[in-house]
């Protein structure tokens, strides 16, 4: 039996495709390589180029492998660009999600690990952000995540399917063999390292006027691999926890600033910085209240501090300055 990894090509979905291929499960990753990277796919997982709207590829998936549960990551992730491009984020967030869930369906699959995400949130009424905090988006990407939670407690409800969904805060971070390579780049850590690799690239910081404490917008950076160790943990707690959401991050917020900061620290070199008006979907504050996760899941991050996990990207990084280009 194998675990179907949607997007398995893509940051996250390969670093959990590794977590599940170190702990010996099957792995098949479905990945229509427009964002994500054949090379990240590791060798000893299978690999089917499709996209998750295409309902025929989807059914030869389930035709042609023995699936016992998905994990899903496929999706459009880019805040900013969803502000400007809504209906790219529903398509591929809602549709392409219930696409998936529907051919599970019709091959009696009914395990299903979501990546969902803080942005459900919205601008936060109160930090650390716990999960019964109201959800309010305030960018399409938030708004598809949250309706795709809704569309799994319905299907959970009348379909029997057994669901987790996990909210991240801010990914970051490297394993030993991958990374992070988005085209364009729009994540802080990689924006702020590529600053350090070449100082005629100053690194932007989207707004300096928010109500924080140096004025720059205040994140919950997570470690990529702390985020792929609960997605294991939560396969294995399907039957028990089905239909609960879980926030994933350290509880620790940093501004722009801080993590540039860090980052200078990290690296022992001068990091250039230009302001810059502040950018489209981004609420000021993102710390999240992890208890949940931590009782319930049993999941402890281990690599919590921010210079670990700028190291770990930077590490990386080094060793592949042009990405898996
Ligand atoms: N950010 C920035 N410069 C960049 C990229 C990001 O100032 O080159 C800011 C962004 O406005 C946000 C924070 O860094 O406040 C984290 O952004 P990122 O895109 O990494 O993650 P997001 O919070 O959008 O998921």
């Amino acid at each position: 039996m194998s675990i179907l990894v949607t997007g398995g090509a893509g940051y996250i979905g390969s670093i959990v495709a590794e977590e599940l291929l170190k702990r010996d499960y099957e792995v098949v990753i479905l990945d229509n390589l427009c964002q994500g990277h054949r090379q990240a796919v590791l060798p000893r997982a299978q690999f089917v180029a499709a996209d998750t709207c295409d309902a025929a590829s989807i059914d030869e998936v389930f035709q042609s492998y023995s699936i016992s549960a998905v994990m899903h990551f496929a999706a459009e992730t880019v805040v900013e660009f969803s502000v400007t491009d809504p209906k790219r984020y529903f398509h591929t967030n809602v549709l392409g999600g219930i696409n998936l869930l529907d051919a599970m369906l019709r091959h009696r699959v009914y395990e299903f690990i979501f990546s969902s995400s803080a942005a459900i949130y919205g601008e936060p009424e109160s930090v650390p952000i716990s999960e019964g905090h109201p959800k309010a988006p305030i960018n399409s990407y938030g708004e598809s995540k949250l309706m795709f939670e809704r569309v799994l407690e319905w299907y959970g409800r009348a379909y029997g399917v057994k669901h987790i969904s996990l909210r991240y805060f801010n990914a970051a971070g490297a394993s030993q063999n991958l990374g992070e390579d988005h085209r364009p780049e729009t994540h802080l850590i990689p924006n702020v390292l590529k600053a350090a690799l070449d100082i005629n690239r100053p690194v932007a910081i989207f707004g300096t006027d928010y109500p924080t404490r140096d004025g720059s917008c205040i994140r919950d950076y997570i470690h990529v691999v702390d985020i792929a160790r609960a997605h294991v943990l939560a396969l294995g707690k399907l039957e028990t926890l089905g239909g609960k959401a879980y926030n994933l991050g350290n509880g620790e917020g940093y501004s722009v600033l801080e993590v540039v900061q860090a980052a200078r620290r990290v690296t022992s070199r001068d990091i250039p910085c230009q302001t810059s008006p502040r950018r489209s979907g981004d609420p000021a504050v993102l710390v999240a209240d992890s208890s949940l996760a931590k009782e319930e899941l049993g999941w402890t991050p281990e690599h919590a501090e921010l210079e670990d996990i700028v190291e770990s990207s930077w590490r990386w990084m080094r060793e592949r300055p042009n990405g898996y280009s």
